[in-house]
């Protein structure tokens, strides 16, 4: 399916969104991702005209966005350089990254930097519900320039009792910084989860950061049947 681009704007350091109108109603669950395959762009490589992106918003809205970190490649030079009405052509929505059924048991999302974006989808959606799942969300950045959504989040916990935020910073010590700081690890887990056999895992991120919160999930000893993730291979 076409769809048009209709704005865009900075959302962090070096991170875009860009929202496209559908040509016809788009239905994904939160948590989906389609391939965006740019129409003639002006900047070509070797990489191709085609990357895949988790759909970042809820899906109630009839626009679709995607956030992305930007890089001097072609796809995104064009992504950035494309007039406002410019089609992309969407094939999707694909994947299973979406919330488990059952509303008793818990979810923990892991995320590493640009891999909040399914996360803010299902995150939107959910607090749109009036009755939803406990939502504990831990999000790794950098710096606070580099967290993506931060006050959305922020917004959406101060209005749902069900949903607890807990950004961490790994680099950057801001004297005005009230949450966790350095990497997650067992320690900050423990310190925001009563029972951490309990919840069902959500694992997003560079394929680097993905791999260490399943190793560290598996020392906890976390059952991987319990264990959902999304690398986001080209990171
Ligand atoms: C299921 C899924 C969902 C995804 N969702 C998202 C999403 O929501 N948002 C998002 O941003 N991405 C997402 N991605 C990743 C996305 O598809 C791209 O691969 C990614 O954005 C990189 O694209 P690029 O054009 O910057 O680099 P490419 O041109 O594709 O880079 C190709 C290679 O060069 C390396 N490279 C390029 N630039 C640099 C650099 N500056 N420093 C170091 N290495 C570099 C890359 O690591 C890679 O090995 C998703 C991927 C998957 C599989």
């Amino acid at each position: 399916m076409n769809l048009f681009l209709s704005d865009r704007h900075q959302v962090a350091e070096d991170t875009m969104a860009f929202w496209f109108e559908p040509e016809k109603p788009l239905h994904f669950k939160p948590g989906q991702f389609g391939d965006f395959s740019l129409v003639d762009p002006p900047y070509t490589d070797a990489e191709g005209n085609t990357r895949t992106f988790s759909f970042a918003n809820a899906p109630e809205s009839n626009r679709v966005m995607i956030a992305t970190r930007m890089r001097e490649s072609a796809f995104k030079l064009s992504l950035a350089a494309l007039p406002t009405g410019s089609p992309v052509q969407l094939k999707g929505p694909m994947g299973d990254f979406v919330l488990h059924k059952n509303p008793e048991r818990p979810a923990v999302f892991l995320v590493g930097g640009i891999g909040i974006t399914p996360v803010r989808s299902i995150v939107e959606h959910a607090s749109k519900q009036l009755k939803t799942h406990r939502l504990f969300v831990f999000y790794a950045n950098a710096t606070r320039a580099r967290t993506a959504f931060f006050d959305d989040f922020r917004a959406w916990s101060a209005n749902n009792a069900n949903l607890s935020f807990v950004p961490t910073l790994t680099v950057e010590s801001p004297k005005e910084w009230e949450f966790e700081m350095g990497k997650l690890d067992r320690q900050m887990l423990s310190r925001h989860l009563s029972d951490l056999n309990a919840p069902v895992y959500y694992v997003v991120g560079p394929p680097a950061m993905v791999a260490a919160m399943k190793e560290l999930l598996d020392d906890i000893g976390i059952d991987e049947l319990q264990v959902k993730s999304e690398d986001f291979a080209g990171y």
